[in-house]
């Protein structure tokens, strides 16, 4: 199982949308986890809303390696659809050339969000043969036919399971944004188009099941199996995905291999503007862009779509906003004065306790369904309980270490404090540097937490990765081994 000092009292729940259930999570095989999020359609910008949805995949995912699990996580670009077609016509231009711009300050939103750099971010143009062989799989097996014009459908009769995941009547008939534009001669309309026949104007693929292009539901099917195997552990979208786009992954998926497709689905609510979802059709939303326009901090952005839990809607505003700005400058400001603090004076006998049980408080939160309102409270009661040690004097310089280590230990998770990133910086260093700078924050954790073990087990660790630790009255001090002493 994965280093970490956090795994042995781990007990997570989670919400299965698909069971509607509480249940533990008990990863396919030991410590490790697949994770799909569903991606941006790349037809316009993606606003504050479509963010919420992949900071809550972060905190889903941070706070899984946080635990110790080694995680796997596919986020992917919906980079051709109706509605990028229908656009890239109007404009008289290759879609390729439509969402370049999009795909570029999505990446760069991403980051400045720090949302962590996924493992893979498929794009859906660049995995039509995975598409194709799913299709053609079900065409085999009976599950879908195909129509005069070359489209493909899924033939919703076929599959008794259809309706399990959104509880709805296999017999309703189809409703949503996404729907209406599937009407390509199908036997019954509540079939979906898995593969669309050529039309004129309209960007085709050459393929074994005819020329033509995917529809929306099948790409995520593909590229989540191809990258996580034919059953993983989560799959993560907004709620509005449940139907039909993911009872679809669910229904043309199982009934290609006969294997459930994710064990645990994970919805997060929608960030609302006036009580109604933020869309783009509506021409209401702001993107990041345009919050950090108006001086918001990237950060204080995050806060704000991260600090509720993620199955409450979430009224974007700017009073919530100010009030994000507020709480990360607290947490920030606690961080500064810790590290800035020196005084000669015996260890503070009951600080161990304090931090211990802020670092529990926090971990049975997130344990609870990532509450993370409880989580973050449970932080802001550590900044009081220092902030107020801090003003007596009441800490030793290597108390004020040992309590800024458990603040950045949780930040591992939140990543709310800190210096933001400007639009135009580089990528992040290396993973190696990351995985150091994370295994030094939770050794120091784990030794203002009194856990000897578990710090030696880092120390050990570290020093596979050229780091030597060594304990001093101030704390840990780290240095690179050279090649030579590392033997
Ligand atoms: P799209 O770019 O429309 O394909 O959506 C990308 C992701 O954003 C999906 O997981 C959606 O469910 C999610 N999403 C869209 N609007 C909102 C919203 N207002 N609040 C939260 N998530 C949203
Ligand atoms: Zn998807």
């Amino acid at each position: 199982m994965a280093r970490s000092p956090h795994h042995v009292a781990m007990s997570l729940r989670l919400r299965n949308t698909l069971s509607g259930q509480l249940e533990p999570f008990q990863p396919l095989a030991t410590g490790r986890v697949g994770v799909y999020s569903c991606g941006p359609t790349v037809y316009g910008p993606s606003h504050v809303g479509n963010f919420r949805s992949y900071v809550f995949a972060d905190l889903l995912v941070r706070y899984l390696r946080w635990s110790g699990y080694q995680v796997t996580w596919a986020v992917n670009i919906t980079d051709v659809d109706d509605r990028i077609i229908r656009d890239a016509i109007e404009r008289e231009m290759p879609i390729a050339k439509l969402t370049a711009p999009h795909i570029e300050h999505f990446l760069d939103d991403w980051r400045r969000l720090r949302l962590s750099e996924p493992d893979v971010r498929p794009r859906a143009t660049e995995h039509i043969p995975q598409m194709v062989d799913l299709i053609e799989r079900l065409l085999e097996a009976g599950h879908a036919y195909r129509t005069e014009d070359g489209s493909v459908f899924f033939r919703i009769s076929s599959w008794p399971g259809y309706g399990r995941l959104a509880r709805i009547d296999p017999s309703q008939q189809r409703v949503g944004e996404r729907v209406v534009a599937d009407d390509y001669g199908k036997d019954d309309v509540r079939d979906f188009a898995l593969w669309k026949g050529p039309k004129e104007g309209e960007p085709r693929w050459p393929t074994r099941i005819g020329p033509g292009r995917p529809g929306w539901h099948i790409e995520c099917s593909a590229m989540s199996m191809h990258y996580l195997g034919t059953t993983f552990d989560l799959h993560t979208g907004g709620i509005d995905l449940v139907f039909p786009h993911h009872e679809d992954e669910i229904a043309q998926s199982e009934a290609a291999t006969g294997q459930p497709l994710a064990r645990t689905w994970l919805h997060c609510a929608h960030l609302q503007l006036g009580g109604e979802k933020m869309a783009r059709r509506t021409g209401r939303f702001d993107t990041p862009a345009d919050v950090f326009h108006r001086g918001y901090s990237p950060r204080a952005l995050r806060y704000a779509l991260l600090a509720a839990h993620y199955r409450a809607p979430v009224e974007y505003s700017d009073q919530s906003l100010r009030q994000a700005s507020a709480a990360v400058e607290r947490l920030s400001s606690c961080l500064r004065s810790l590290d800035e603090y020196t005084e000669l004076r015996p260890d503070d006998a009951s600080l161990p306790v304090v931090l211990q049980a802020a670092h529990r408080a926090f971990r049975e939160a997130m344990d609870d369904d990532l509450n993370v309102a409880a989580a973050l409270a449970s932080a802001f009661d550590l900044v009081r309980e220092v902030n107020r040690r801090i003003a007596e004097r009441g800490l030793s310089t290597a108390d004020a270490g040992r309590a800024a280590a458990v603040l950045r230990d949780l930040d591992r998770v939140l990543a709310v404090v800190g210096p933001d990133e400007t639009a135009t910086s580089p990528a992040p260093p290396d993973g190696a540097g990351h995985e150091i700078t994370g295994l030094l924050a939770e050794r120091a954790a784990a030794r203002a937490a009194r856990d000897w073990a578990r710090s030696d087990e880092l120390r050990t660790r570290l020093a596979e990765l050229g780091v030597a630790v060594e304990d001093t009255p101030d704390g840990q001090r780290s240095r690179r081994i050279t090649e030579m002493a590392r033997g």
